[in-house]
């Protein structure tokens, strides 16, 4: 196998990051992986005698995650690759959803991640070496009603992830935000958010959708484990992608999008270019 690597996610009780720590496992890898309750932690630590570490933390006790990555890094060593894969999705129209409701999906799944971020970055910096994975979402590049925070939370936290790419390149320190579309987790099940609907305005398109949705959890396409396959590919990759999309359905509804924001902006092309002023030079 190539060389053993240290990798923290953030998660690991259930879905992608519970597979992704499996995997790393049976590749050979360490893994230290966050989880919220005394059981979950319990049940990961069995996973392994020697190659688990795993640690509490909701990741938007953002005051602990400095220290709590100092502490790993002084006990069980340097952390080669993060995995900020902790997020849940928000399902509500945004005019029935709290203001609340918005800063708790942006405290998670933004705030959260760059929290962590930012402590593992002074380590990696100093060695000039790193790997950053940000799991994002196809909900970082599409968008479909029900959903304006989590696509709002998810667009954040891809913007983020190719500006810091850019930021860290000269370090040696990829960044890679991973982008899955519908996989068979607990994302659609029990760690979903749902605003209650109170304005029947609304019914006609959101109802179906957010049916749909419910039928549609844990028959997902996607295979949790594959996409772990998929994260140890780039995770062993001299060359990282900025952005890998997973799934067959992400690669067709964002090409999709790609294409109609390209015809969209050739069309407006004329009314874009008349707002420049004479340059001054
Ligand atoms: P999941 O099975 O519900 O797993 C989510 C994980 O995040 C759980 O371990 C959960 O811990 C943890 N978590 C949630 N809120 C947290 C917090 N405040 N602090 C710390 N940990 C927290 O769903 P999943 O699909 O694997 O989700 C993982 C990531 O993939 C998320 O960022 C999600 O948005 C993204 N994603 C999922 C899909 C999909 O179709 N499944 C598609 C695109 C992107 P608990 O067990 O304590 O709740």
């Amino acid at each position: 196998m190539a060389s053993v690597k240290t990798i923290l996610i953030t998660g690991v009780s259930s879905g992608f990051g519970r597979a992704l720590a499996q995997e790393a496992l049976a590749a050979g890898h360490r893994v230290i992986g966050t989880v919220r309750t005394n059981e979950a932690l319990r049940d990961f630590e069995a996973l392994d005698a020697q190659r688990v570490f795993g640690r509490l933390l909701d990741v938007t006790d953002v005051e602990c995650i400095d220290e709590m990555v100092a502490e790993i890094e002084a006990t069980v060593g340097p952390v080669d690759v993060l995995v900020n894969n902790a997020g849940y999705g928000h399902e509500g129209i945004m005019e029935e959803s709290s203001l609340a409701e918005m800063r708790r999906q942006f405290d998670v799944n933004v705030f959260g991640a760059v929290a962590m971020i930012k402590a593992v970055l002074p380590g990696m910096r100093q060695r000039r070496r790193g790997h950053i994975i940000n799991i994002t979402s196809m909900g970082s590049f599409i968008t479909m009603p029900g959903i304006s925070y989590y696509c709002g939370s998810k667009f954040a936290l891809e913007g983020i992830s190719e500006t810091l790419s850019k930021e860290l390149a000269p370090f040696n320190i990829h960044v890679s935000a991973v982008a899955p579309g519908s996989f068979r987790t607990d994302w659609a099940g029990r760690s979903m958010v749902r605003s209650a609907r109170h304005i029947q305005d609304y019914d006609t398109l959101f109802d179906p959708i957010r049916q749909a949705r419910e039928e549609k959890s844990g028959k997902q396409l996607g295979d949790p484990v594959k996409a772990a396959h998929a994260m140890l590919a780039i995770i062993e990759s001299q060359n990282p992608p900025t952005h890998l999309l997973l799934g067959s359905d992400a690669l067709s509804l964002v090409r999709q999008k790609l294409s109609a924001l390209g015809k969209e902006i050739d069309e407006w092309e004329k009314l874009t270019c008349s707002t420049d002023g004479r340059s001054v030079d």
